[in-house]
């Protein structure tokens, strides 16, 4: 049985990264006591990272857990309530909205979307068994645990040419596997990998399986994607994936326009989507830049935008 209120939100909040909790100070400072529905896993993927050194303001670094702990802290400030839950499920046919958590349904006039993206994976077994033990989708939050060592980066993209370029710093020598015979990754960027003598790009290569011991990686087994015979065991002790993010988008799929590859696709310069009152903030509309810095940014656009929007139809009530 859904468990329903007569309660109608202004706005609801789902996601609490940097876009999230930016739109939630903002909308909270407006005073439109914004609900956030955080999550069980909160606060994205800043949690999987150890120090953020770009963000302005933090001069001397700060880790992506403490991050989002003030961001938290500063929404909870201005009377920001959360839901520590998953969303299940939406409805944007009807006004007002509802957003469902398991069997409770939430109603409500407006909503931002900032459920940001996730790291995709190959989807082998001895992957996930080596997570966070050698096996990374993040060479910038995790590169310095291996100095001095071999590792391997997969992916032919700007990301896999980034980090393969990042982790020079700390490895002894770093592997390029990509399944192709030529980078999709911009020129420039191939071609600074393709010159580094620290790094040895793999053509026509994909791993079939992670190697390890009871502790970490030791190697990977790979294979010729043209010809389908086994090939080389690399001996590494990292293993980095960049092989795209995947926009957490599924809930939305059936109501808003999505790009190609799955962003919420939003009006250029704004955060409105193609439902008017629900507006997109943060790397689940962003496949370009996909920094904290501009999540947050986007997120006060879209705190902005909602205000504005919500005004305007508290405006023509009265006409
Ligand atoms: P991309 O989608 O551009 O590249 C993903 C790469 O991973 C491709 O080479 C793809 O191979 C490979 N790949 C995908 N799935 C698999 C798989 N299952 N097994 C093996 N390989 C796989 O993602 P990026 O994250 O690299 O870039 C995303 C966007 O961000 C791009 O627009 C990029 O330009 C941008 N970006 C820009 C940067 C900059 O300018 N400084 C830095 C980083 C990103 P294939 O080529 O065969 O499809």
């Amino acid at each position: 049985m859904v468990e329903s209120s007569d309660q109608v939100e202004n706005v609801i909040i789902i996601g609490s990264g940097p876009a999230g909790l930016t739109a939630a100070i903002y909308a909270a400072r407006a005073n439109l006591n914004p609900l956030m529905i955080e999550g069980e896993e909160a606060g994205g993927q800043l949690m999987l990272t150890t120090d953020v050194e770009n963000y302005p303001g933090f001069p001397e670094g700060i880790t992506g857990p403490e991050l989002i702990a003030q961001l938290r802290k500063q929404a909870e400030r201005f009377n920001t309530r959360f839901l520590t839950k998953n969303v299940t499920r939406v409805d944007f046919e009807q006004r007002p909205f509802r957003i469902f958590v398991g069997a409770r349904e939430f109603k409500t006039h407006s909503v931002i979307i900032a459920t940001g993206a996730s790291a995709k994976y190959l989807g082998l077994d001895s992957e996930k068994r080596y997570m966070n033990r050698g096996v990374s989708a993040c060479a910038t939050c995790d590169g310095a645990f291996f100095k001095n060592v071999p590792v391997a980066v997969v992916g032919g993209g700007d990301t896999a040419m980034e980090e393969a370029q990042f982790l020079t710093r700390f490895a002894s020598q770093v592997y390029v596997i990509h399944r192709r015979d030529t980078f999709r990754a911009s020129k420039i960027m191939a071609d600074r990998t393709l010159r580094n003598p620290k790094i040895t790009v793999l053509w026509n290569r994909e791993v079939v399986e992670v190697l390890g011991n009871d502790k970490h990686v030791t190697g990977v087994r790979l294979r010729d994607t043209l010809s389908g015979a086994d090939k080389e065991i690399l001996n590494v002790e990292g293993l980095f994936l960049a092989i795209g993010h995947k926009p957490n988008t599924d809930l939305f799929k059936n109501y808003l326009d999505l790009n190609e590859v799955g962003y919420i696709k939003t009006r250029p310069g704004s955060t409105y989507t193609n439902i008017p009152g629900v507006f997109a903030a943060g790397d689940v509309q962003d496949p370009v830049y996909r920094q904290a810095i501009t999540a947050a940014g986007s997120g006060c656009m879209a705190a902005i935008d909602c205000e504005r929007w919500l005004e305007a139809q508290e405006d023509l009530k009265k006409k």
